[in-house]
Protein backbone atom coordinates (compact mmCIF):
# COMPACT_ATOMS: atom_id res chain seq x y z
CA UNK A 1 0.00 0.00 0.00
CA UNK A 2 1.36 3.41 -0.91
CA UNK A 3 -0.48 6.30 0.82
CA UNK A 4 -1.20 8.73 -0.54
CA UNK A 5 -0.03 11.96 1.75
CA UNK A 6 0.57 15.39 0.99
CA UNK A 7 1.69 18.19 3.51
CA UNK A 8 2.01 22.03 3.31
CA UNK A 9 3.38 24.50 5.28
CA UNK A 10 1.22 27.73 5.82
CA UNK A 11 2.71 31.02 4.51
CA UNK A 12 3.20 32.71 7.39
CA UNK A 13 5.19 29.96 8.44
CA UNK A 14 7.36 29.90 5.41
CA UNK A 15 8.34 33.57 6.32
CA UNK A 16 9.62 32.87 9.64
CA UNK A 17 10.83 29.77 9.44
CA UNK A 18 13.89 28.93 7.31
CA UNK A 19 13.38 26.53 4.36
CA UNK A 20 15.98 24.04 5.70
CA UNK A 21 14.26 23.29 9.28
CA UNK A 22 10.97 23.62 7.22
CA UNK A 23 11.50 20.55 4.99
CA UNK A 24 13.64 18.75 7.90
CA UNK A 25 10.00 18.90 9.91
CA UNK A 26 8.03 18.03 6.96
CA UNK A 27 9.69 14.78 6.08
CA UNK A 28 9.55 13.60 10.17
CA UNK A 29 6.09 14.41 9.67
CA UNK A 30 5.60 12.61 6.41
CA UNK A 31 7.61 9.80 7.74
CA UNK A 32 5.47 9.05 11.04
CA UNK A 33 2.39 9.95 8.83
CA UNK A 34 3.10 6.92 6.91
CA UNK A 35 3.97 4.35 10.09
CA UNK A 36 1.08 5.78 11.79
CA UNK A 37 -1.66 5.21 8.80
CA UNK A 38 -0.62 1.92 8.12
CA UNK A 39 -0.92 0.86 12.22
CA UNK A 40 -4.60 2.31 11.91
CA UNK A 41 -6.14 1.64 7.89
CA UNK A 42 -7.79 -1.26 9.11
CA UNK A 43 -10.01 0.78 10.90
CA UNK A 44 -11.34 2.81 7.49
CA UNK A 45 -14.09 1.79 5.68
CA UNK A 46 -14.06 1.32 1.90
CA UNK A 47 -11.14 3.16 -0.21
CA UNK A 48 -8.17 4.68 1.60
CA UNK A 49 -8.66 8.01 1.80
CA UNK A 50 -5.61 10.23 0.75
CA UNK A 51 -4.41 12.70 3.83
CA UNK A 52 -3.61 16.47 3.34
CA UNK A 53 -1.43 18.12 6.06
CA UNK A 54 -0.68 21.84 6.68
CA UNK A 55 1.70 22.90 9.09
CA UNK A 56 0.72 25.89 10.95
CA UNK A 57 2.40 28.46 13.41
CA UNK A 58 1.27 27.03 16.91
CA UNK A 59 -1.18 29.40 18.60
CA UNK A 60 -1.78 27.08 22.09
CA UNK A 61 0.79 25.51 23.94
CA UNK A 62 -1.96 22.70 24.35
CA UNK A 63 -2.86 22.07 20.91
CA UNK A 64 -0.48 20.33 18.67
CA UNK A 65 -2.35 18.81 16.24
CA UNK A 66 -6.15 19.05 15.07
CA UNK A 67 -7.88 16.81 12.59
CA UNK A 68 -11.06 19.13 10.38
CA UNK A 69 -14.06 17.22 10.25
CA UNK A 70 -16.04 19.99 8.38
CA UNK A 71 -12.79 20.38 5.22
CA UNK A 72 -12.75 16.45 4.94
CA UNK A 73 -14.65 14.02 2.71
CA UNK A 74 -14.16 10.11 3.05
CA UNK A 75 -11.74 10.28 0.20
CA UNK A 76 -9.56 13.31 1.73
CA UNK A 77 -8.61 13.45 4.86
CA UNK A 78 -7.67 17.24 6.18
CA UNK A 79 -5.08 18.12 9.45
CA UNK A 80 -3.26 20.79 10.67
CA UNK A 81 0.04 19.93 12.82
CA UNK A 82 1.63 23.24 14.54
CA UNK A 83 4.84 23.98 14.38
CA UNK A 84 7.35 23.31 16.31
CA UNK A 85 6.42 20.02 16.88
CA UNK A 86 7.39 18.07 19.96
CA UNK A 87 9.22 14.79 18.45
CA UNK A 88 8.69 13.23 20.93
CA UNK A 89 4.93 13.42 20.97
CA UNK A 90 4.41 13.65 17.11
CA UNK A 91 3.93 9.93 16.30
CA UNK A 92 0.48 9.49 18.94
CA UNK A 93 -0.60 12.90 18.08
CA UNK A 94 -0.80 12.03 14.71
CA UNK A 95 -2.04 8.95 16.01
CA UNK A 96 -5.18 9.88 17.48
CA UNK A 97 -5.94 12.24 14.66
CA UNK A 98 -5.96 10.04 12.48
CA UNK A 99 -8.27 8.17 15.01
CA UNK A 100 -10.57 10.77 14.63
CA UNK A 101 -9.71 10.44 11.00
CA UNK A 102 -11.56 6.64 10.87
CA UNK A 103 -14.74 8.21 13.10
CA UNK A 104 -15.48 11.06 10.04
CA UNK A 105 -19.19 9.84 9.39
CA UNK A 106 -20.04 10.18 13.32
CA UNK A 107 -18.39 13.74 13.64
CA UNK A 108 -20.25 15.05 10.31
CA UNK A 109 -23.41 13.62 11.77
CA UNK A 110 -22.27 15.52 15.17
CA UNK A 111 -21.82 18.96 12.92
CA UNK A 112 -24.96 18.56 11.40
CA UNK A 113 -26.89 18.78 14.63
CA UNK A 114 -24.37 21.49 16.36
CA UNK A 115 -25.36 23.84 13.23
CA UNK A 116 -29.13 23.35 13.79
CA UNK A 117 -28.73 23.60 17.42
CA UNK A 118 -27.32 27.29 16.56
CA UNK A 119 -29.66 28.07 13.56
CA UNK A 120 -32.09 27.40 16.78
CA UNK A 121 -30.87 29.63 18.94
CA UNK A 122 -31.28 32.77 16.32
CA UNK A 123 -34.69 32.29 17.03
CA UNK A 124 -35.12 34.27 20.48
CA UNK A 125 -38.65 34.15 21.23
CA UNK A 126 -40.82 30.82 21.79
CA UNK A 127 -42.77 31.53 19.38
CA UNK A 128 -39.90 32.07 16.68
CA UNK A 129 -38.48 28.74 17.95
CA UNK A 130 -41.50 26.73 17.74
CA UNK A 131 -41.91 28.43 13.75
CA UNK A 132 -38.34 26.94 13.04
CA UNK A 133 -38.90 23.32 14.74
CA UNK A 134 -42.69 23.31 12.66
CA UNK A 135 -40.89 24.40 9.31
CA UNK A 136 -37.69 22.36 9.82
CA UNK A 137 -39.75 19.07 9.74
CA UNK A 138 -38.75 15.95 11.99
CA UNK A 139 -35.27 15.04 10.41
CA UNK A 140 -34.15 19.23 11.15
CA UNK A 141 -35.27 19.09 14.77
CA UNK A 142 -32.72 20.74 16.97
CA UNK A 143 -31.49 20.48 20.44
CA UNK A 144 -29.97 22.33 22.78
CA UNK A 145 -26.39 21.07 22.63
CA UNK A 146 -24.51 21.49 25.67
CA UNK A 147 -25.43 18.37 26.90
CA UNK A 148 -24.41 16.45 24.28
CA UNK A 149 -21.89 18.06 23.21
CA UNK A 150 -20.38 17.12 26.60
CA UNK A 151 -21.13 13.15 26.16
CA UNK A 152 -20.22 13.58 22.49
CA UNK A 153 -16.75 15.11 23.76
CA UNK A 154 -15.71 11.79 26.23
CA UNK A 155 -17.69 9.41 23.21
CA UNK A 156 -14.86 10.71 20.54
CA UNK A 157 -11.69 11.58 22.60
CA UNK A 158 -12.33 8.03 24.34
CA UNK A 159 -12.17 6.37 20.65
CA UNK A 160 -9.63 8.46 19.75
CA UNK A 161 -7.29 8.00 23.19
CA UNK A 162 -7.92 4.27 23.09
CA UNK A 163 -6.80 4.06 19.52
CA UNK A 164 -3.62 6.37 20.86
CA UNK A 165 -3.21 3.93 23.64
CA UNK A 166 -3.75 0.19 21.93
CA UNK A 167 -2.00 1.41 18.78
CA UNK A 168 0.87 3.31 19.93
CA UNK A 169 3.20 3.40 23.11
CA UNK A 170 1.52 5.13 25.68
CA UNK A 171 0.83 2.83 28.44
CA UNK A 172 -1.39 2.73 31.45
CA UNK A 173 -4.93 3.95 32.20
CA UNK A 174 -6.62 4.53 35.62
CA UNK A 175 -9.23 1.89 37.02
CA UNK A 176 -12.79 1.62 35.86
CA UNK A 177 -13.50 2.10 39.70
CA UNK A 178 -12.33 5.61 39.43
CA UNK A 179 -13.24 6.69 35.94
CA UNK A 180 -17.11 5.71 36.57
CA UNK A 181 -16.94 7.69 39.73
CA UNK A 182 -15.19 10.91 38.09
CA UNK A 183 -17.33 10.69 35.09
CA UNK A 184 -20.74 10.32 37.24
CA UNK A 185 -19.91 13.68 39.10
CA UNK A 186 -18.91 15.33 35.65
CA UNK A 187 -22.35 14.08 34.24
CA UNK A 188 -24.44 15.01 37.23
CA UNK A 189 -23.12 18.51 37.76
CA UNK A 190 -23.08 19.17 33.84
CA UNK A 191 -26.96 17.90 33.66
CA UNK A 192 -27.79 19.37 36.47
CA UNK A 193 -26.18 22.87 35.16
CA UNK A 194 -28.52 22.38 31.85
CA UNK A 195 -31.48 21.94 33.48
CA UNK A 196 -31.64 25.25 35.90
CA UNK A 197 -30.76 26.98 32.49
CA UNK A 198 -33.61 28.83 30.79
CA UNK A 199 -33.92 28.43 26.74
CA UNK A 200 -32.50 32.04 25.81
CA UNK A 201 -28.69 32.79 25.79
CA UNK A 202 -27.30 29.42 26.72
CA UNK A 203 -24.77 29.56 23.99
CA UNK A 204 -22.57 32.12 24.63
CA UNK A 205 -22.81 32.11 28.49
CA UNK A 206 -19.42 32.03 30.61
CA UNK A 207 -20.87 29.17 32.20
CA UNK A 208 -21.10 26.97 29.09
CA UNK A 209 -17.38 27.53 28.04
CA UNK A 210 -16.24 26.89 31.15
CA UNK A 211 -18.34 23.64 30.69
CA UNK A 212 -16.71 23.04 27.46
CA UNK A 213 -12.88 23.61 28.42
CA UNK A 214 -13.28 21.26 31.73
CA UNK A 215 -15.04 18.64 29.41
CA UNK A 216 -12.24 18.37 27.43
CA UNK A 217 -9.33 17.97 29.55
CA UNK A 218 -11.43 15.75 31.72
CA UNK A 219 -12.26 13.40 28.49
CA UNK A 220 -8.40 13.31 28.62
CA UNK A 221 -8.00 11.50 31.80
CA UNK A 222 -10.45 8.64 31.52
CA UNK A 223 -12.66 8.79 28.76
CA UNK A 224 -11.02 5.54 26.96
CA UNK A 225 -11.86 3.83 30.40
CA UNK A 226 -15.44 4.26 29.85
CA UNK A 227 -15.58 3.52 26.01
CA UNK A 228 -13.52 0.48 26.80
CA UNK A 229 -15.67 -0.84 29.43
CA UNK A 230 -18.95 -0.32 27.59
CA UNK A 231 -17.31 -2.37 24.75
CA UNK A 232 -15.11 -5.36 26.30
CA UNK A 233 -18.00 -7.84 27.09
CA UNK A 234 -18.38 -7.96 22.84
CA UNK A 235 -14.76 -8.56 22.49
CA UNK A 236 -13.80 -12.39 22.81
CA UNK A 237 -11.10 -12.65 25.63
CA UNK A 238 -11.17 -9.43 26.80
CA UNK A 239 -14.66 -9.71 28.81
CA UNK A 240 -12.82 -9.90 32.37
CA UNK A 241 -9.46 -7.81 31.71
CA UNK A 242 -9.07 -4.10 32.46
CA UNK A 243 -7.89 -1.93 30.17
CA UNK A 244 -4.50 -1.36 31.93
CA UNK A 245 -3.83 -4.98 31.49
CA UNK A 246 -4.51 -5.11 27.49
CA UNK A 247 -2.15 -2.16 27.12
CA UNK A 248 0.19 -4.80 28.69
CA UNK A 249 -0.61 -7.45 26.37
CA UNK A 250 0.26 -8.25 22.67
CA UNK A 251 -2.75 -9.13 21.28
CA UNK A 252 -3.30 -7.18 18.03
CA UNK A 253 -6.03 -8.77 17.00
CA UNK A 254 -7.86 -8.21 19.79
CA UNK A 255 -7.19 -4.73 19.58
CA UNK A 256 -8.45 -4.13 16.35
CA UNK A 257 -11.35 -5.43 17.14
CA UNK A 258 -12.49 -3.41 20.05
CA UNK A 259 -11.52 0.19 17.46
CA UNK A 260 -13.79 -1.34 15.28
CA UNK A 261 -16.50 -1.78 17.18
CA UNK A 262 -15.76 1.77 19.03
CA UNK A 263 -15.91 3.32 15.74
CA UNK A 264 -19.73 1.63 14.97
CA UNK A 265 -20.94 3.17 18.24
CA UNK A 266 -22.90 6.07 17.74
CA UNK A 267 -23.34 8.71 20.46
CA UNK A 268 -27.11 7.53 20.55
CA UNK A 269 -25.70 3.83 21.69
CA UNK A 270 -23.12 5.42 23.28
CA UNK A 271 -26.03 6.84 25.65
CA UNK A 272 -27.68 4.02 25.69
CA UNK A 273 -25.04 2.13 27.25
CA UNK A 274 -24.17 4.36 29.78
CA UNK A 275 -27.47 4.19 30.70
CA UNK A 276 -26.81 0.68 31.32
CA UNK A 277 -23.63 0.99 33.02
CA UNK A 278 -23.39 0.43 36.58
CA UNK A 279 -20.97 0.04 39.04
CA UNK A 280 -22.27 -2.25 42.62
CA UNK A 281 -25.84 -1.15 41.10
CA UNK A 282 -25.06 2.20 41.22
CA UNK A 283 -26.11 3.80 37.78
CA UNK A 284 -23.90 5.94 36.01
CA UNK A 285 -26.35 8.63 34.66
CA UNK A 286 -29.63 9.64 37.05
CA UNK A 287 -31.95 8.99 34.74
CA UNK A 288 -34.43 11.23 36.66
CA UNK A 289 -32.07 13.87 35.89
CA UNK A 290 -31.65 13.12 32.20
CA UNK A 291 -35.24 13.25 31.81
CA UNK A 292 -35.79 16.60 33.05
CA UNK A 293 -32.87 17.85 31.11
CA UNK A 294 -35.33 16.43 28.33
CA UNK A 295 -38.55 18.00 29.59
CA UNK A 296 -36.33 21.13 29.70
CA UNK A 297 -35.30 21.49 26.07
CA UNK A 298 -38.83 20.34 25.01
CA UNK A 299 -39.92 23.56 26.49
CA UNK A 300 -41.00 22.87 29.79
CA UNK A 301 -40.46 20.31 32.93
CA UNK A 302 -41.07 16.86 32.82
CA UNK A 303 -43.95 16.13 34.64
CA UNK A 304 -42.65 12.49 35.41
CA UNK A 305 -38.84 12.30 36.59
CA UNK A 306 -39.31 9.26 38.27
CA UNK A 307 -40.72 7.55 35.25
CA UNK A 308 -37.17 5.43 34.97
CA UNK A 309 -36.69 4.88 38.39
CA UNK A 310 -39.75 3.01 38.52
CA UNK A 311 -39.34 1.56 34.78
CA UNK A 312 -36.46 -0.23 36.17
CA UNK A 313 -38.26 -1.52 39.13
CA UNK A 314 -41.15 -2.89 37.60
CA UNK A 315 -38.77 -4.76 35.19
CA UNK A 316 -36.78 -5.90 37.60
CA UNK A 317 -39.80 -6.88 40.05
CA UNK A 318 -40.97 -8.92 37.07
CA UNK A 319 -44.25 -6.69 37.41
CA UNK A 320 -46.56 -6.73 34.76
CA UNK A 321 -48.96 -4.59 36.46
CA UNK A 322 -46.83 -1.85 37.71
CA UNK A 323 -45.80 -1.45 34.13
CA UNK A 324 -48.92 -0.82 32.27
CA UNK A 325 -50.09 1.29 35.26
CA UNK A 326 -46.52 3.38 34.15
CA UNK A 327 -47.15 3.61 31.25
CA UNK A 328 -50.99 4.30 31.42
CA UNK A 329 -49.78 7.26 33.90
CA UNK A 330 -47.96 9.09 30.47
CA UNK A 331 -49.61 8.18 27.63
CA UNK A 332 -53.67 9.42 27.23
CA UNK A 333 -54.98 5.77 26.23
CA UNK A 334 -53.88 2.67 24.95
CA UNK A 335 -53.93 2.34 21.18
CA UNK A 336 -56.20 -0.35 19.60
CA UNK A 337 -54.38 -3.35 17.89
CA UNK A 338 -55.08 -2.39 14.71
CA UNK A 339 -53.82 1.07 14.92
CA UNK A 340 -50.53 -0.64 16.38
CA UNK A 341 -49.90 -2.66 13.29
CA UNK A 342 -50.52 0.59 11.01
CA UNK A 343 -48.05 2.93 13.08
CA UNK A 344 -45.64 -0.27 13.65
CA UNK A 345 -45.92 -1.03 9.77
CA UNK A 346 -44.61 2.86 9.08
CA UNK A 347 -42.26 2.71 11.76
CA UNK A 348 -40.98 -0.30 10.31
CA UNK A 349 -40.51 1.63 7.17
CA UNK A 350 -39.15 4.76 8.43
CA UNK A 351 -35.37 5.53 7.49
CA UNK A 352 -32.86 4.56 10.17
CA UNK A 353 -30.20 7.03 11.10
CA UNK A 354 -28.90 5.71 13.65
CA UNK A 355 -28.23 1.42 15.15
CA UNK A 356 -30.41 2.57 18.10
CA UNK A 357 -33.63 2.96 16.17
CA UNK A 358 -32.86 -0.46 14.44
CA UNK A 359 -32.86 -2.14 17.47
CA UNK A 360 -35.63 -0.27 18.82
CA UNK A 361 -37.08 -1.77 15.96
CA UNK A 362 -35.92 -5.01 16.03
CA UNK A 363 -37.19 -5.16 19.94
CA UNK A 364 -40.33 -3.57 18.95
CA UNK A 365 -41.32 -6.35 16.29
CA UNK A 366 -40.49 -8.83 18.68
CA UNK A 367 -43.09 -7.49 21.57
CA UNK A 368 -45.62 -7.34 18.45
CA UNK A 369 -44.82 -11.26 17.63
CA UNK A 370 -45.37 -12.18 20.96
CA UNK A 371 -48.76 -10.53 22.22
CA UNK A 372 -50.99 -12.96 23.52
CA UNK A 373 -53.38 -13.20 25.93
CA UNK A 374 -51.26 -13.34 28.50
CA UNK A 375 -49.39 -10.18 27.90
CA UNK A 376 -51.39 -8.32 25.85
CA UNK A 377 -52.17 -5.53 28.33
CA UNK A 378 -47.87 -5.31 28.30
CA UNK A 379 -47.56 -5.52 24.27
CA UNK A 380 -50.27 -3.12 23.48
CA UNK A 381 -49.40 -0.30 26.19
CA UNK A 382 -45.23 -1.02 25.48
CA UNK A 383 -46.20 -0.07 21.53
CA UNK A 384 -48.42 2.85 22.23
CA UNK A 385 -45.50 4.33 24.02
CA UNK A 386 -43.23 4.02 21.68
CA UNK A 387 -45.31 4.68 18.48
CA UNK A 388 -46.88 7.96 20.25
CA UNK A 389 -44.12 10.67 18.83
CA UNK A 390 -44.23 12.77 21.66
CA UNK A 391 -43.58 10.46 24.59
CA UNK A 392 -41.82 11.49 27.63
CA UNK A 393 -38.37 12.16 25.22
CA UNK A 394 -39.64 13.63 21.70
CA UNK A 395 -38.84 10.88 18.86
CA UNK A 396 -37.17 13.73 16.78
CA UNK A 397 -34.75 14.88 19.61
CA UNK A 398 -31.33 14.27 17.84
CA UNK A 399 -29.83 11.49 19.85
CA UNK A 400 -31.59 11.56 22.86
CA UNK A 401 -35.34 10.74 21.24
CA UNK A 402 -35.28 7.14 21.06
CA UNK A 403 -33.51 6.59 24.30
CA UNK A 404 -36.77 6.07 26.95
CA UNK A 405 -38.72 3.82 23.85
CA UNK A 406 -35.23 1.77 23.91
CA UNK A 407 -35.82 1.14 27.56
CA UNK A 408 -39.44 0.43 27.43
CA UNK A 409 -39.35 -2.11 24.52
CA UNK A 410 -36.39 -3.64 26.33
CA UNK A 411 -38.45 -3.87 29.84
CA UNK A 412 -41.70 -5.30 27.85
CA UNK A 413 -39.47 -7.62 25.97
CA UNK A 414 -38.09 -9.06 29.54
CA UNK A 415 -41.38 -9.78 30.85
CA UNK A 416 -41.88 -13.52 31.73
ZN1 LIG B 1 -8.84 14.45 20.02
Amino acid sequence: MKPNIHITADAELKKQVSIGELEKTMSLILASFKEQFIKTNVLFEGDLPSIEVVLNKKTSALRQGCFLPRLSSHKILKFQLFYPIDKNEMDAVILHELMHGADLSNLKEKLGTFDRSKEFYLCSTLEDQLKYIENSGIQNFSIQWVFLHFLSTFRDEGIAILGEKLLGKKTGAISFEKAFFNFQKDINQVTQLCCGMKFHNRINSKQVRTIFEDTAINAYQYAEVIIYELLKGSIAGLEKMSLHDLLANNVLKEKLQLLKSALQLDLAEYIRELMKLKHKNTPLINSELLLSYCGVIQGGSSEHPAFFRQLYLVSHNNDKTGFTELIRSVCDRKMQPGEIKEKLDLFNQTSFSNDLKSEVRKLANEVFAKRNNNNKEVSDWALTYLLNKEDLIYDQLDYLGLQDDWMVMEAASSFE
